[in-house]
């Protein structure tokens, strides 16, 4: 395999004339003002390397990649017990839809869309105050990436606040089938915060590294157990890329997950953590030039979980 870091540097520059393809998430004002022509590819390969290209050392919102950090968080205060309220089916459906809760009397198909993930943020809450909640969502993911220095971006989350209506049916929707144990807006509070989470692709890589590495972080602590860390990448490949993530298992086939903010977070299972990061969004709302740059990446290195 040629050296990482030309590898990734080569598939910059191949598609850095495509910069700016897709459409910026609009839905949200505050991702609206994100500029477009942003490019970035960080990786953390198990054995140690690290490397970067391009604006891997910006922050940016990660919106739905925080779903995995949060489901992770809610099955170490639940165990096997949050499964009986959310489900672990791909949905085929885009990740704000409504139409299968109600056949399914308000169990998400799965924690990665939004209403499954307003679930897990509602585990979280248990017990505790949305600021607690919050401040326990962000000490976790400070301590997978090992920077104390990542924060949420308080614009972003109020912006979502504002207009996130189609997120409060979902809530309240849940709440009338009586699987949301708090009111609407405290899950939601939640919810939003975590999803306003900034992080660079330095730091989701570093933060996903424990995926890739049997629930184990690069100094050796153990986050969760081996299984449970095959468990959320089984996850992240079937319904991570909300209905296009049979595309995704198929042209890259690595368990990823992507953010309405441009950024996907793949795990190569015993081989690396990769963060990428462009903001312009194909039509089921996952990176366009992120996903290209993970299908090369995919291709050059025979990175796969199929062998
Ligand atoms: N905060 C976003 C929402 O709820 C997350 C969506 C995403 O990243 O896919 O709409």
């Amino acid at each position: 395999m040629p050296n990482l870091q030309q590898l990734i540097e080569n598939i910059y520059a191949e598609l850095l004339p495509q910069l700016g393809a897709g459409k910026v998430a609009d839905y949200i004002p505050e991702l609206a003002k994100v500029n477009p022509r942003k490019f970035g590819i960080a990786v953390e390969t198990i054995d140690g390397g690290s490397y970067f290209v391009g604006d891997a050392e910006e922050s940016f919102s990660i919106q739905s990649i925080s779903k995995v950090f949060g489901l992770t968080l809610a099955l170490g205060k639940h165990g096997d017990a949050l499964w009986r309220r959310v489900g672990r089916e791909p949905s085929g459906s885009s990740f704000n839809s409504i139409v299968q809760l109600e056949h399914e009397n308000g169990i998400p198909r799965n924690p990665f869309i939004n209403a499954g993930a307003i679930v897990v943020c509602d585990a979280i809450l248990a017990g505790h105050r949305p600021k607690e909640a919050i401040g326990e969502i962000l000490r976790f993911v400070r301590q997978i990436a090992d920077d104390d220095t990542i924060v949420i971006d308080p614009a972003v989350a109020q912006s979502e606040q504002k207009t996130g209506y189609r997120n409060f049916a979902l809530a309240n929707y849940m709440r009338s089938f009586g699987n949301l144990g708090h009111p609407p807006d405290l899950a939601l509070g939640v919810y939003f915060h975590q999803c306003a989470i900034s992080m660079t692709c330095r730091q989701l890589a570093r933060a996903g590294f424990f995926l890739g590495n049997g629930g184990r972080m690069q100094n050796g602590f153990a986050v969760i157990p081996r299984e449970r860390a095959r468990r959320i990448c089984a996850l992240m490949l079937t319904c991570g890329h909300y209905d296009a993530s049979g595309d995704f298992a198929f042209r890259v086939g690595l368990p990823g997950k992507s953010g309405v903010g441009g950024g996907i977070l793949a795990v190569a299972p015993g081989e690396a953590s990769v963060a990428v990061w462009s903001p312009g969004l194909n039509r089921y709302g996952n990176s366009e030039l992120g996903t290209h740059a993970l299908q090369l990446l995919a291709e050059r290195t025979g990175w796969s979980v199929f062998g």
